[in-house]
């Protein structure tokens, strides 16, 4: 039987008069590494903002790992599994890549931020961080100041901090955006080779980045779901052709 680790039913977001969810049930299997794509508008961030709980929807149901969330904050969704990346704070730009990764740890199991603690304090948590930076192979640079760092490896911290609450689902809305098409791929690539128990969806729109990433791609159209499959199913998919018509698709 095919396990969700995260659903939509029938949902709904209107802005005023302007529908721009429109009736989405969607599923992401767990395990996933699942690409929601669309032309610009199609209301692709306001999904995730559904999914995370950053908006409300006007009607409908999300449902993370078979319970309903529809109507839990945000902070309770991180606590249930659910995890998005978010730009790095002011306060990591000075701290290495280890300082900011051990940080984040700390703050999951209680310890939080306190200042006449070193961030390192506890032992436990800094190899969690670690771990979790060679996972992410960023290791050679634990010891860099973020602020140092490409904008392609900066884009993989914040994935390290997401990481860092032990999520089961990870979403990402364009990790790429900004970053040199030459930093991209690697990027793609380290995000695809995460463990299997985080499941991954993911905005992108560059076309060669998602076909060599997803396993299982939705097309969302003026807010509605076009179609949903595999990436071979999507590329040959006359609708979808048809409404990236004159951008390459190819596998
Ligand atoms: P995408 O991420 O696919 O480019 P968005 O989800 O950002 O699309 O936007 C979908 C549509 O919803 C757009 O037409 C956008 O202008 C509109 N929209 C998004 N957020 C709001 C908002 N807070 N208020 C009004 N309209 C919004
Ligand atoms: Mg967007």
């Amino acid at each position: 039987m095919t396990t969700y680790a995260l659903q939509t039913r029938n949902l709904v977001k209107k802005f005023g008069g302007f529908v721009a969810t429109n009736d989405v049930s969607l599923n992401v299997e767990a395990g996933a590494r699942h690409a929601l794509i669309g032309p610009n508008g199609a209301g692709k961030t306001t999904l995730i903002n559904l999914l995370t709980g950053f908006l409300e929807p006007t009607s409908g149901e999300v449902i993370l790992n078979g319970d309903t969330v529809t109507h839990l904050a945000q902070h309770q969704r991180v606590k249930r599994g659910l995890a998005r990346t978010f730009q790095i704070n002011r306060l990591f730009a000075e701290l290495t890549v280890l300082e900011s990764v051990t940080m984040a740890v700390n703050e999951r199991i209680g310890i939080g931020a306190r200042f006449w603690r070193p961030v390192g304090a506890y032992a436990e948590a800094v190899d969690e961080a670690a771990s979790l930076l060679s996972t992410l192979r960023l290791l050679d640079l634990a010891h860099e100041k973020t602020r140092n760092l490409a904008y392609g490896k900066q884009r993989l911290i914040e994935i390290a901090l997401a990481l860092a609450m032990k999520p089961r689902v990870l979403l990402l809305d364009e990790p790429a955006a900004g970053v040199p098409t030459s930093e991209s791929r690697e990027l793609f690539e380290t995000i695809a080779a995460l463990p299997r128990d985080v499941t991954i969806l993911l905005i992108e729109h560059d076309m060669d980045l998602v076909f060599r990433f997803a396993d299982c791609i939705s097309v969302l159209v003026s807010g509605a779901l076009l179609t949903g499959g595999t990436p071979d199913e999507i590329a040959n998919n006359p609708k979808v052709k048809e409404v990236y018509l004159g951008e390459a698709i190819s596998v």
